[in-house]
Order: C-alpha cells, then structure tokens, then sequence
C-alpha cells in the first residue's frame, strides 16, 4: 500500500482536492476528522486535554471549546507541545489501523501541518496542494469570514511554501479554477494508478 501525504497551507484547497480523489474512488484518510472525532465528548484524548488545560477550554455542554484552545496554544510552543503530546500519538496509531485495513493499492492521508509536525515518515510519497499567499488569504477570508490579518497571522505560524515545495514528490497548483484543479487531480489519480500498477507487476 502506497500512503500518500496530502498537504498544503491554510486555504490552499486541500479539501477540494481530497474530495476530488474521493469522487474518483481513492481511499481517503483524513487526520483532520480523526483529530476531531478523537476529541469528541467522553474521548479519553478530551478528558487529557481538560486536566492539562482547565475546564475553560470546555463548552458548557462539555465539548471542546476550539476557539479557546487555539487562542491558548497560538503563541505558546510548549502548551503547543503538550497538546501534540496528547493528539499525535492517538492520530498515528488510528492512521496505520486504517492503512492495515484498507484493500487498495494506495492511498491519500490528509495530513494539513505534514512538515510542521513531522509525520513524514506515516507516508510514503507527499503531494502537495501549492497556491499563491494573496490565494490562500482570499479564499480562507471568503471561506470562513475572518479578518486577512487572522489568515496571514496562521500563514506565517505555518511552514513556507518554499520549504513544502522541497519536500513534495508531486505537485496540483491550484492558483487558477476549480475545472483546472480538478483535472489536475485526476492526471494525478491516473499517476498514482500506473505508479502501483508497475509496482505490482514487478
Ligand atoms: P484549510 O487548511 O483551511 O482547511 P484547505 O486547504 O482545505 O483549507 P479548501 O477548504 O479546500 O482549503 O479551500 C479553501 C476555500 O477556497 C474553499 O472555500 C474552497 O471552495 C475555495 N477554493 C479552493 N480552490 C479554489 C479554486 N481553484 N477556485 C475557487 N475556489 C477555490
């Protein structure tokens, strides 16, 4: 199984590419919705998070309170770290469960912060989704009505384009429409065919 590591900056339209694949049938695991289901109320991973954080980081119908986490951990490293400690082990091992019970050659494994959190070695390939800052900034401000100076505050906390593009095996530009991006995709779902089909028949 061929595990391939999506990612991209905040807005670069990772979600539209993972749901491009997904309609063309590639099996798809997302760390975003792990992460959020490993948090949800009664979840052993909420329960370290409340007695590392306090309560407040808690709603009062007892889910997490996002908002107020990542406005506690935005510039703290170690409360970053600590929250790592306790997310990251429980994403990887829920990661390699699904990769052992999926029945395809390949896979895609969205992994947003990829490089920043340094889960290379979970994947075998890194496709990265590049798009221009001004881009990333638009669409995210368009997307979830925040200020641009929120948007280019979280691009600047994140990894630089330039240090994705070194990384990345393959590459989908999204910097023009949605029928470009899209067909992009699917060259790339062809690719990651014929990249397992002659890994096969070796
Ligand atoms: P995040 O890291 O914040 O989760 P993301 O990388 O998953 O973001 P998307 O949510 O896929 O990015 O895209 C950001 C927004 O920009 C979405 O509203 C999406 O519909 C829009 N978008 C992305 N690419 C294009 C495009 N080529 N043309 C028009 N809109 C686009």
């Amino acid at each position: 199984m061929l595990a391939i590591g999506l990612t991209g900056g905040i807005g670069s339209g990772k979600t539209l590419v993972s749901d491009y694949f997904a309609e063309l049938g590639a099996p798809i695991i997302d760390t975003d919705i792990i992460a959020r289901e490993l948090v949800a109320p009664g979840q052993p991973a909420l329960s370290e998070i409340a007695a590392t954080f306090g309560t407040d980081i808690l709603t009062p119908d007892g889910s997490l309170d996002r908002r107020a986490l990542r406005q506690l951990i935005f510039d703290q490293p170690d409360k970053r770290k600590q929250l790592e400690m306790i997310i990251h082990p429980r994403i990887r091992e829920q990661v390699k469960n699904r990769l052992r019970m999926l029945n395809a050659p390949w896979s895609i494994i969205v992994i947003p912060l990829l490089l920043e959190s340094k889960q290379q070695d979970l994947v075998q390939r890194i496709l990265l989704v590049d798009a221009p800052a001004e881009l990333q900034v638009s669409r995210t401000v368009m997307r979830d009505n925040v200020d641009p100076d929120e948007v280019e505050k979280i691009i600047a906390s994140q990894t630089t384009r330039q240090s994705r593009l070194d990384a990345a095996d393959d590459i989908i530009v999204n910097d023009g429409s949605l029928d470009q991006l899209r067909q992009q995709v699917e060259k790339m779902y062809q690719f990651y065919n014929q990249l397992t089909d002659s890994c096969q028949s070796r």
